[in-house]
């Protein structure tokens, strides 16, 4: 438990589904006052259904991250809504596939767009927000994917999450001052609604290539926002932490007993 979460509010983006609905639950489990965002309204509501029949209470927001208007409204919507901003979790991303021959432009410009351009768009329009808290939070869900590894199908995904990174470092110079923290979590592969789509033997091959031997779930990615928004982490900027079971550890799949 994180008393110091108590009462803040916080604001996590594609939080209807996955990791992000995971951030929420935690999140309200530790008295914060939660918000989360995603396109789709009726997949939002079941997600706010499901929080209030665990006695949590979240509040819903349609808005697609690589919109700047649409993010510029909710963002200040949710804020005076929850009485400011504390925390703000860019979390919504896409991860199609698409082999580097075939890859079309679209494809290209699509997934930068939700992952790399709506972590600028986010971050941006909370940035009043959470200056004006006086110690305000961000934390990125970047991937291992991009900034440490690589998987074919993936060279947009991991261009976008690499990017991720890099916005990451200068922001958290500029932000600096006002002391506002921005860190990034590293997540191998979680047992999420978005990884199931990827198919059966993707799963088997990845919980094979696990050292920890089991995938990771929404609460071990939830477990190190908690401590990024807490006061013990409030002397860490411009980090990452890869939670990933070790699966980046091994040279070779022999290294895995
Ligand atoms: P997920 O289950 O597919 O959930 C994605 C969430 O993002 C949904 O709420 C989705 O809702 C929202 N979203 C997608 N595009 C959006 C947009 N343009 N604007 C606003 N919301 C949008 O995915 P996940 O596995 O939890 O992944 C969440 C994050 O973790 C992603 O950034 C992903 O790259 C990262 N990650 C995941 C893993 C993993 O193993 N699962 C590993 C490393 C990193 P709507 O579709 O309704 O908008």
């Amino acid at each position: 438990m994180y008393p110091d979460i108590q009462g803040k509010s916080i604001l996590i983006t594609g939080g209807s589904s996955g990791i992000g609905l995971g951030l929420a639950l935690n999140f309200a489990r530790n008295g914060g006052k939660v918000a989360i965002t995603a396109r789709n309204a009726a997949r939002l509501e079941a997600a706010i259904t499901m929080a209030s029949a665990q006695g949590l209470t979240i509040k819903g927001y349609v808005c697609d991250v690589s919109i700047a208007q649409q993010v510029k409204e909710t963002v200040a919507l949710c804020a005076e809504q929850n009485g400011g901003l504390d925390v703000l979790c860019c979390n919504a991303g896409v991860f199609p596939s698409a082999a580097l021959c075939d890859m079309t432009e679209s494809e290209w410009d699509d997934v930068h767009a939700v992952n790399s351009k709506g972590t600028f768009l986010c971050v941006q329009a909370a940035i009043p927000w959470l200056k004006q808290a006086g110690h305000g939070r961000i934390i990125l869900t970047s991937s291992i994917t991009g900034p440490v590894t690589g998987y074919p199908g993936w060279a947009h995904y991991a261009s976008s999450k690499a990017s991720q990174l890099g916005f990451m470092r200068t922001a958290a110079l500029e932000l600096a001052k006002d002391n506002i923290t921005v860190n990034a979590i590293l997540p191998g592969n979680i047992l999420t609604e978005g990884l199931a789509d990827m198919g059966d033997d993707y799963i088997a091959t990845m919980a094979k290539s696990v050292p920890l031997q089991r995938l990771g779930s929404v609460d071990d990615i939830a477990a190190a926002a908690l401590f990024f928004a807490s006061q013990a982490a409030g002397y860490i900027t411009g980090q990452t932490l890869i939670v990933d079971g070790g699966q980046i550890l091994p040279e070779s799949s022999s290294c895995i007993s």
